[in-house]
């Protein structure tokens, strides 16, 4: 498996699945969430509505309708509450979920923004560790997705993702 780092807008990445940080309705929120719902058309609300919600750290899929991705994988972060709360392996889990789903889809390439860094105040660099951790364990065992790119907005997260993935390669 191959990981890239890429700054900007994760609703214009062309690949097989955008990941949503979204919330337990799957119903739109703030953040990078309105932006997909926006980008992607009021389609997706209508897509989302039928999965009947979903637990932190599960995920659920839907299709991309007009985004440039063909598919939206829709994940629950835990919002952070102090790190008592089981909140580092659920959002383990969100990316776990997240790399099975496009696995069992047989997708190529895969797209996660700094899920839970946002509005649920996980602390970003613990985010980007667990998100790097988990991705590439994920890759020794499976075949596929091929390409996981990690899609930063701010710069923040941008270096934080830079210098943790220069640790290791
Ligand atoms: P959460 O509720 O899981 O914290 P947020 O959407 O508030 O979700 O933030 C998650 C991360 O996504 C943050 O690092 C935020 O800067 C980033 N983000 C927001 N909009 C976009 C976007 N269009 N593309 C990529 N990342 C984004």
């Amino acid at each position: 498996m191959k990981m890239e780092l890429l700054k900007g807008d994760l609703t214009k990445i062309d690949c097989d699945a955008i990941v949503n940080a979204a919330n337990e309705s799957l119903l739109g929120g703030g953040g990078v969430d309105g932006a997909i719902h926006r980008a992607a058309g009021p389609q997706l609300l209508e897509a989302c509505k039928k999965l009947n919600g979903c637990p932190t750290g599960d995920a659920k899929i839907t299709p991309g309708f007009n985004l440039p991705a063909r598919f939206v994988i829709h994940t629950v972060g835990p919002v952070w509450k102090g790190g008592i709360n089981n909140e580092e392996d659920l959002l383990r889990s969100c990316y776990q979920r997240s790399l099975e789903l496009a696995n069992e889809n047989n997708f190529y390439s895969i797209a996660f923004p700094n899920i839970s860094a946002g509005v649920y105040h996980f602390p970003k660099e613990k985010a980007a560790q667990i998100a790097i951790e988990t991705v590439q364990a994920f890759g020794w065992k499976h075949e596929l997705p091929k390409k996981v790119m990690f899609v930063c907005f701010d710069q923040e997260n941008y270096d934080l993702y830079k210098t943790k993935l220069n640790l290791i390669r």
